[in-house]
């Protein structure tokens, strides 16, 4: 029997005249997706997409897995295809729909007909389809108002479409509908969660990473790489900077009281990280930060942080318990990378006793005494940018 796929999108079919601006991004990702699979045809109407295999080799289980990591979409039904011919929706109905109404008791049929020409009305093919499967499975009974599932009929121009099994999307917005942001990306459990979260909300993400080599390993640096690729399953693309902070760092310790290590260091990264951002048209900056979890994540810490910035930066993880984050972390399969036990910069330099409520103008008056202007402009020309592709 053949079967196509259905795509719904939940939140863009709210958008009014922007929507097709949604509907076209969104396309575009699934067909990125979807593309080492095999061929396919695209079709769009009432805020669902068609897919379309061209050849019957095709896993459709692999399909569905894949788009059910395409932001933009709410929920994917895989759907027979039948002639326009009542006929065939009854026989087909029957047979494609056995094993899902065998494990259910209740259900009630719901028909759209997008073709008016169709003889039938959308009530009769209800009333009608309701019958024959009521018949063909003595078990089962119509429910209109709480159904176990819903049998959908679909008349369409060109075929009728029979489903009703509904797997959810990974909802929000497709990537890239919402601008740019460059995600401050460490090797732990925070940041991948918080990348994830943004681009959910449409933002195409470019990554950052800090590195203090001897003090930190070739083999942590790979870690944060494989983490940006396990975060384009979702994400996309990302290009990813990898920035070198040793000299930096030296002159922290050399210059800067111990207590402001971490929030000096932090600083430091966001102005290098603004810059950055400038390449990827980026407008914002997105950190793994949580308030209270760390000396270094109080709020008046985050004040000194954001006064070096002019670019909003988003902490999407803010509110969040480390249980919650973590429970997210194992959903989008990074926490496993996140564990490995690698150095990160900010551990090898952290301070013994961290100041936990920094003074904004003592902040400041430390950072002037490591007179840092020539080392962050060294840091950002000799910063690599590598793209890191989605698997396919
Ligand atoms: P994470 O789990 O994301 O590492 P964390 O709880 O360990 O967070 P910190 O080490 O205080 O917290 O770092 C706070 C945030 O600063 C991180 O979430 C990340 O956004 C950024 N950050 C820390 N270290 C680096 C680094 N080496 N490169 C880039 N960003 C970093
Ligand atoms: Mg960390």
């Amino acid at each position: 029997m053949k079967e196509v796929v259905l795509v719904k999108y939940g939140e863009m079919a709210l958008k009014g005249q922007n929507k097709s601006t949604f509907e076209s991004i969104l396309r575009k990702r699934i067909r990125y997706r979807l593309q080492s699979l095999g061929d396919f045809t695209y079709s769009s109407a009432q805020s669902t997409i068609y897919i379309v295999p061209q050849n019957e080799h095709i896993s459709l289980d692999k399909v569905i897995e894949r788009l059910k990591k395409v932001f933009g979409i709410a929920s994917i039904c895989r759907a027979c295809v039948c002639d326009k011919d009542f006929a065939d929706i009854k026989v087909k109905a029957i047979d494609y729909l056995r094993e899902t109404l065998e494990t259910v008791e209740s259900f009630k049929v719901e028909a759209k007909r997008a073709d008016k020409t169709f003889p039938m009305k959308s009530p009769d093919i209800c009333r009608e389809l309701g019958g024959v499967l009521d018949d063909a499975f003595p078990e089962l009974y119509v429910d209109v108002h709480d159904p176990d599932i819903t049998v959908m009929v679909d008349i369409r121009d060109t075929n009728a479409y029979v489903y009703a099994e509904k797997i959810k999307g990974a909802g929000g917005l497709p990537v890239g509908s919402s601008g740019n942001a460059m995600l401050l990306l460490s090797g732990g459990i925070d940041s991948p969660v918080a990348g994830y979260m943004m681009a959910k909300r449409g933002i195409r993400i470019s990554a950052i990473h800090f590195v203090s080599p001897p003090y930190t390993s070739e083999r942590a640096r790979l870690k944060v790489e494989q983490l940006c690729e396990k975060m384009t399953e979702y994400c996309g693309d990302i290009n990813f900077y990898c920035v070198p902070f040793t000299e930096i760092q030296e002159q922290l310790k050399r210059c800067c009281p111990e207590e402001y290590f971490t929030i000096l260091m932090r600083r430091l990264m966001m102005l290098i990280a603004q810059e950055v951002a400038v390449k990827e048209e980026a407008c914002a900056l997105i950190t793994g930060e949580s308030v209270g979890q760390v000396a270094s994540q109080t709020i008046q810490a985050m004040v000194c942080t954001d006064a070096v910035c002019h670019m909003p930066v988003f902490r999407p993880c803010i509110g969040m318990d480390k249980t919650e984050i973590i429970e997210l972390a194992r959903k989008i399969d990074t926490f496993e990378i996140s564990i490995q036990p690698y150095e990160d910069c900010c551990t090898v330099f952290t301070p013994r006793h961290p100041k936990i409520r920094p003074r904004l103008e003592l902040i400041e008056k430390a950072q002037e005494a490591g007179d840092f202007g020539e080392m962050i402009r060294r840091a950002v020309e000799e910063t690599e940018c590598k793209r890191i592709h989605i698997s396919l």
